[in-house]
């Protein structure tokens, strides 16, 4: 079955899935904001709100198109409360037993065709998709990038069970949201972040070695290798406690002590400095 699709749920209203769920209202589905967390959906909510107001400001789109954005969002408690939505982007905590919890309740909440999707960022979506036995097939990963509406990229990711049709619906359905669709395999942290994370890591272990200090660390690769921002201060928009998580994915599947994470970045997370999300990680964000 190929087509438009013309709604989505997106479980996980944090960072990532307020990011998702934006974007596929602006493209024009009606989506169903799902959290656990009252205080996350208005959050989220406030988000919406915040960033499509901005753009009107900037006369990037109308008020008429904002308003009609934000009617298409409901945000919800549950996935019962989502019923009928034809695709499923699941953007919940870093964890993979959490994660399959959570696909089985997608599995009877959302039945065939609906694609159940996850934008895990490191864990086997093989491993997930055994989570629903027969419903493996229709299991992908859909990575998107933060901050969702500003970043191009939707890497693509088969498990084993993948069908060609769920594959070829997902690169759909990322071009139809403005996104450019690539594919990796499914080994832990696919390639962005087998290949990112290691680099912020290693920030972490350059600070806490006193190679410099954290402001210098970014200024030189930003300067020297021409990046828009330096590791650890991406690190803090992604959040301290994400960036643990996948290197721990990446330390287990991997089995290298080079993925082990940095002390220092434990005890941040330890300390509840999660960066940007809570006002303070490697740097301080006071307005949060
Ligand atoms: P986050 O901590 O900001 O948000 C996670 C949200 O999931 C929270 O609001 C939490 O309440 C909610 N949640 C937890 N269990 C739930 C459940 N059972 N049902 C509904 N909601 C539930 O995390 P995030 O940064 O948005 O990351 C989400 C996912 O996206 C993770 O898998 C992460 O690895 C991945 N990811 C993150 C980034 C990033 O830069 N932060 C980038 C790409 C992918």
């Amino acid at each position: 079955m190929t087509g438009k699709v013309s709604s989505m749920a997106v479980i996980g209203s944090g960072t990532m899935g307020s990011g998702i769920t934006l974007v596929a209202a602006q493209a024009g589905l009606k989506v169903w904001q799902v959290d656990v967390k009252p205080e996350q959906l208005e959050r989220a909510k406030a988000y919406h709100r915040k960033t499509l107001d901005r753009a009107v400001e900037k006369q990037k789109i109308s008020r008429a198109d904002t308003d009609a954005a934000l009617a298409r969002i409901a945000y919800v408690p549950s996935m019962a409360d989502a019923r009928g939505a034809e695709w499923v982007v699941e953007a919940a905590t870093e964890n993979a037993e959490v994660k399959k919890r959570i696909f089985r309740e997608m599995q009877a909440a959302f039945p065939a065709p609906a694609v159940l999707a996850t934008n895990t960022s490191s864990i086997s979506i093989t491993d997930i998709a055994a989570a629903v036995g027969a419903d493996a097939g229709r299991v992908i990963g859909m990575h998107f990038f933060n901050p969702v509406p500003v970043m191009a990229l939707v890497e693509v990711i088969k498990g084993l069970a993948t069908t060609p049709e769920t594959t070829q619906r997902t690169v759909e359905l990322a071009k139809a949201l403005g996104k450019t669709p690539v594919p990796a395999n499914d080994r832990a942290g696919f390639v962005s972040n087998r290949v990112l994370m290691p680099m912020i890591n290693e920030a972490f272990h350059a600070w806490m070695g006193g190679v410099a200090g954290p402001e210098e660390i970014d200024q030189i690769m930003k300067l020297g290798c021409n990046f828009p921002m330096g590791p650890l201060r991406l690190a803090d928009f992604i959040g301290l406690d994400v960036c643990h998580d996948i290197m721990m994915v990446l330390h287990r599947e991997l089995g290298e002590p080079k993925f082990f994470p940095c002390p220092l970045l434990r005890q941040l997370v330890l300390a509840g400095r999660l960066g940007d999300k809570s006002g303070r990680g490697v740097f301080e964000y006071p307005a949060k």
